[in-house]
């Protein structure tokens, strides 16, 4: 069994406590509140920061960044979307044992698209990232295959600047397969008219905050109704200011008014992206509207409370005031084992 104690944790939306207890049995929390004795053969660990629940980033190509730092940084789940299946789909299996030095991950495999669509000739993607699919039949057989090696969501690309899309009827046959087997289906959405279609067809999810076009009032609303967006903000500039970013911006912002889910994605691989914690993003969901709370509910799994993944972070100060201080962490905790213990505690 594992203990931690903090004078400060932040559990769930609404749930900011002073000296708090988390105690884990295996890759499970046991027990979160009050201080209480342990037994003796239970390992204690007694801090003095600000103790919240582990980072999950939705929006990764994990082979694009280094597993390790990612960990220690503080992310101890990630979703790859768009990978060699091949690769991607054997390297989850893997994170799954409780030692794996990295995150647990889920993956999509590789990315459907048009025949010579994004990302077939992309200069990131190794071959078998894209995987072309011309008729709805095809389409739907890759998905089957897709949901048989193990995929956590299915990633289709519309991206119409850099050649052919699905039709939407092979969007909608896609949709259909990934419904009937429970799995979601998210979309790099990129040119006009983009985000319409894939409301149209029933896409769960876009993989990154739409950033070419301001979309209408009506599109948000639905969108905050049907979708939850993945953030990608600091792929824009990469902490400077640029047009695509003030679009991206001004759609989340709205998007997140209305009602709609937002929740915190990389994109690690895409540009200079630190592996970990990457707290300019967070920065950049202040900007678009969400407060602390919303910002740290985007940045996790799950509320910490029994029976939840015992994978927990300390910081050295609070995140609520400036979500930097998550540059600098005394603990991580993945699966109830110590990854990362600070002597300076
Ligand atoms: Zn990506």
């Amino acid at each position: 069994m594992l203990s931690i104690r903090a004078p400060f944790a932040w559990l769930c939306p609404g749930r900011l406590s002073p000296d708090v207890q988390v105690d884990c049995d295996g890759g499970t929390v046991e027990y979160v509140g009050r201080v209480h004795p342990v037994p003796s053969d239970a390992e204690l660990i007694v801090t003095n920061g600000f103790l919240l629940p582990a980072a999950a980033d939705r929006h990764v190509h994990i082979e694009l960044g280094d597993p390790v730092a990612m960990l220690q940084r503080g992310v101890t789940a990630v979703r790859d979307l768009a990978w060699p299946a091949d690769r991607i789909f054997a390297l989850a299996e893997t994170s799954e044992v409780p030692g794996f030095n990295g995150p647990l991950i889920r993956a999509a495999g590789p990315m459907l698209t048009g025949p010579g669509g994004y990302p077939t000739t992309a200069d990131w993607a190794p071959p078998g990232t894209g995987r072309e699919v011309s008729a709805s039949e095809v389409a739907a057989a890759a998905v089957a295959e897709l949901v048989t090696l193990g995929a956590a969501a299915i990633k289709v690309s519309l991206n119409a600047e850099e050649g052919p899309t699905p039709s939407d009827a092979v969007l909608t046959a896609i949709c259909d397969a990934a419904h009937a087997a429970d799995v979601p289906v998210t979309a790099h959405a990129e040119g006009e008219g983009q985000v319409e279609r894939a409301l149209g067809a029933g896409i769960d999810e876009l993989a990154h905050a739409p950033w070419t076009h301001r979309l209408g009032d009506d599109t948000i609303a639905m969108a905050a109704e049907r979708m939850r967006w993945v953030s990608t903000l600091a792929i824009h500039g990469h902490g400077g200011d640029t047009p695509a970013l003030r679009t991206a911006l001004d759609n989340v912002r709205r998007f997140h008014a209305a009602g709609g889910t937002v929740v915190y994605g990389t994109d690690l691989g895409n540009g200079p992206i630190p592996s970990g914690i990457h707290t300019l993003e967070l920065r950049l969901l202040r900007e678009a509207g969400l407060d602390a709370d919303a910002m740290l509910a985007a940045l996790t799994r799950a509320p910490l409370e029994p029976g939840a993944p015992a994978d927990l972070i300390v910081a050295a100060d609070s995140p609520v005031g400036d979500p930097g201080a998550l540059d600098d962490l005394l603990v991580v905790v993945r699966a109830g084992r110590v990854v990362l213990r600070r002597d300076d505690l």
